[in-house]
């Protein structure tokens, strides 16, 4: 299966499956705070069966997929159906895109203006920046640690978080985050086909080194593999979240010292 089969396949469950009980709307947690604070979250849900069925723009379709805040709530167990309420979002979106009435808005780190790059490359200095935008050049390892694109604005964190994974000492290859894309910033902003072709390449450079598992700075991206890529393809390696990686070898790095200093 491919993401845009997945899409599919989610538009089609959600067509036969959604009994319009407004659950996934009830737990949002920035539905209250919109225009359509006011509805009841079925109100909501039969405006947006209504559009992904018959297509008729409405605001209650366009703010509860617009308004989302990408917190992944609704995806976790909330749907009696089993659907995915987040998936549905970005079909609306790319549905108000594709119709001409909203505007593609995501930033693409990829880009050499993006403002994760500007971002990056004045808070750090060249050496620095050049270790957290190049891959780390070995052709296997027992690990890949990929930090994805938001992290870029704090990009000390990835220089100490690439410390830690020095500390640990395991092999690992470094990708950087800019170059390579989970797809979460075109497929939350409707650009479905784009996060699609993002993703899957992600996939298949990080299946190149063969590892065991890929580790992931960001919460998001390990969302978006959890809820759209691995139930889309098939992953030939573990997906842990870095938290996860340094729990498993806390027993591993030398704090014993740290008692005696001071901190502040
Ligand atoms: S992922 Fe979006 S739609 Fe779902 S609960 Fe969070 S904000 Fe609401
Ligand atoms: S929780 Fe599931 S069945 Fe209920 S309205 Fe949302 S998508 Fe439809």
């Amino acid at each position: 299966m491919t993401i845009l089969d997945l899409y599919a396949e989610e538009k089609q469950s959600f067509l036969d499956n959604c009994v319009q009980c407004g659950l996934c709307a009830e737990e949002c947690p920035i539905l209250p705070y919109t225009e359509i604070g006011n509805l009841s979250a079925q109100e909501i849900q039969e405006s947006v069966f209504d559009f992904m069925k018959n297509g008729n723009p409405n605001q209650q379709a366009y703010t509860k997929a617009f308004a989302c805040m990408e917190c992944f709530k609704c995806t976790t167990d909330i749907c009696p159906e089993d659907l995915n309420p987040l998936l549905v979002n970005e079909l609306i979106k790319r549905e108000y895109i594709s119709k001409g009435l909203a505007d593609r808005a995501y930033s693409d780190a990829t880009q050499p203006e993006s403002i994760h790059r500007v971002l990056a490359s004045i808070q750090v200095p060249a050496s620095d920046y050049r270790k957290i935008t190049k891959p780390s050049g070995q052709q296997n390892a027992r690990y890949v640690f990929f930090p994805g694109c938001n992290v870029y604005f704090q990009p000390e964190i990835i220089l100490n978080a690439l410390d830690i994974m020095d500390a640990i000492g395991d092999s690992y290859v470094f990708l950087p985050g800019l170059d390579n894309c989970c797809g979460d910033n075109f497929i939350f902003l409707g650009d479905i086909n784009e996060g699609s072709i993002r993703a899957e390449e992600l996939v298949s450079t990080i299946a190149g080194y063969q590892p065991e598992a890929v580790i992931l700075w960001c919460p998001t991206c390990q969302c978006r593999f959890n809820k759209t890529i691995a139930p889309a393809l098939d992953i030939p390696f573990k997906i842990l979240s870095f938290p996860q990686y340094l729990a498993e070898n806390m027993n591993r790095l030398a704090l014993s010292d740290a008692s005696a200093g001071t901190v502040t």
